[in-house]
């Protein structure tokens, strides 16, 4: 299928719009712009590709719970650690990844949170982009990409999304939202709530709803952060000297853990706390 092309979002492109609550003075919109309209050059590339580890022990954690139900037989094995390790290839990680994952999976192993709950869709973690949901407004349409880790259905029958973390930070109820929005789309007429399980720390959130007047509301916001997004974009490739007047540097705190600093003009190695 021939798909069209469209301005697209996501909770990611959303979070580097503006910052959670409490998390201000590490946001910086020229991260944007190196991510979003500087990454195929070389050297911004390699940068990326360096600070994925985050990103890789979540994926590879989400690999764990998803082994432990494909095969629920698994979690009563003596060497089911091992052995999901094995199938995640976690030898072949950095020792950092590897240690973190190890000990996500004998925590899933200890506290099978989802054993026993009726799954909808439990996502491997590599499977890549979801398909869109196309969003409207007037003639203006979008994509929204939201990648959903879990979902299952609690006993009243209500859709339960369920967001894995792993790591120190918090949740952001932004990203809940994100998540009750595609539900309202994939799965009209169902009530839905999402919640977020960290697990390395083993802590489940309060659930989150939405009522119909705050998910239009958030609609109307993802729809603008797009199609400014794209303005930015666009803007960028006619004239790049814009760069620093296009996606505005916040030197500072945001600088102790950029990923750019290295290359960034504006990046200061020592901040006052
Ligand atoms: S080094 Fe500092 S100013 Fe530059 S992109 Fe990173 S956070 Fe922003």
């Amino acid at each position: 299928m021939v798909r069209t092309w469209l301005p697209f979002v996501s909770y990611n492109l959303w979070l580097q719009f503006a910052p959670a609550v409490g998390q201000e003075r590490w946001h910086c919109d020229m991260k944007r712009g190196f991510d979003r309209a500087r990454k195929r050059e070389p050297q911004v590339a390699e940068l990326l590709a360096q600070d994925n580890i985050a990103q890789r022990i979540g994926i590879l954690a989400q690999g764990g719970v998803y082994e432990f139900h494909k095969d629920p037989l698994m979690l009563y094995q003596r060497d089911a650690v091992q052995k999901v390790a094995e199938i995640l290839q976690l030898s072949q990680e950095s020792a950092i990844v590897r240690d973190r994952v190890i000990s996500i999976v004998e925590n899933y192993k200890n506290n099978p949170i989802l054993f026993g709950k009726q799954i909808v869709k439990l996502s491997r973690g590599n499977e890549g982009f979801p398909e869109p949901i196309i969003m409207q407004h007037g003639n203006y349409k979008i994509n929204l990409f939201a990648a959903i880790d879990c979902i299952f259905r609690e006993e009243d029958q209500t859709l339960h999304i369920l967001d894995f973390k792993t790591g120190k930070s918090d949740f952001d109820l932004r990203q809940a939202y994100v998540y009750l929005l595609t539900a309202s789309y994939l799965y009209p007429q169902q009530k839905a709530v999402a919640s977020f399980y960290n697990l390395e720390t083993c802590k489940w959130s309060d659930n989150f709803s939405a009522t119909p007047s705050q998910l239009k509301a958030i609609q109307a916001e993802l729809i603008r952060i797009a199609q400014q997004h794209q303005k930015d974009l666009n803007r960028y490739r006619q004239n790049q000297s814009d760069f620093n007047q296009i996606f505005l540097p916040n030197p500072g705190t945001a600088c102790l853990y950029c990923a750019f600093s290295s290359i960034c003009q504006f990046s200061v190695s020592e901040v006052s706390i």
